[in-house]
C-alpha cells in the first residue's frame, strides 16, 4: 500500500514510520511544512528513507483539475491539495487527509483516503505511544506526556493483526 500524506499529517505530529506501507509526499507538501518541530521531523523522515518525495506528472494534475471543476471543489483546493490528489491517482495510493474537498474529489476519482483524526487511520497503524510515567497510551506523538510530563516510548499497538508483516 502506498500512502500519500498531506500537510496536516505533519502538523499533527504523526509518525509515518508506524504505517504499513510506503509513504510519499509531493514537493508542494514539503514546502508547506516550513518551520519548527514538524519541519525537522520531516527532514529526518526524508533522510532516513521513511518518506519519499515524488512530483505528480502534468497528465494526472490535469485530470484532477478537471474533476475538481466538475465537483465545484476547484476554488477550495490549493495547488498543494491538487498535487496530493494527482500523486495518489498516479501511484494508485491512498490519501491520508482530513480535508473534505480533497476527500470529495478523491471519491469522485475512485481514490481511497483515510481521515487523520477519525478511526480510519488506526487500522493501518502498528505503533502507539506510551508514557513511561503514568502509563497512558497516545495515538499521536508528543515530546513529553501532556498529562504528567514524562517521556513517551513507542510500543506495538495491542491487538494489531499482521504486526510484523509489510
Ligand atoms: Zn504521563
Amino acid at each position: 500500500m502506498i500512502f500519500v500524506l498531506d500537510t496536516g499529517f505533519f502538523l499533527y505530529g504523526l509518525d509515518p514510520s508506524g504505517m504499513y506501507g510506503e509513504c510519499v509526499i509531493s514537493p508542494e507538501v514539503k514546502n508547506e511544512v516550513l518551520n519548527g518541530f514538524p519541519a525537522r521531523k520531516l527532514e529526518y523522515y526524508l533522510e532516513s528513507g521513511v518518506i519519499h518525495i515524488i512530483s505528480p506528472d502534468e497528465k494526472s494534475l490535469k485530470k484532477v483539475r478537471g474533476r475538481a471543476l466538475l465537483t465545484g471543489d476547484s476554488r477550495r483546493l490549493s495547488e498543494t491539495d491538487m498535487s496530493v490528489i494527482a500523486l495518489a491517482l498516479e501511484l494508485n495510493g491512498k490519501i491520508v487527509t482530513d480535508d473534505y474537498s480533497i476527500q470529495n474529489v478523491a471519491r469522485r476519482l475512485g481514490i481511497d483516503y483515510l481521515p487523520l483524526k477519525e478511526k480510519g487511520i488506526k487500522d493501518v497503524w502498528k505503533w502507539t505511544y506510551r508514557c513511561t510515567g503514568c502509563g497512558r497510551f497516545f495515538e499521536e506523538y508528543h515530546e513529553v506526556c501532556p498529562i504528567c510530563g514524562s517521556s513517551l516510548k513507542t510500543v506495538p499497538r495491542a491487538g494489531t493483526k499482521n504486526l510484523h508483516g509489510r
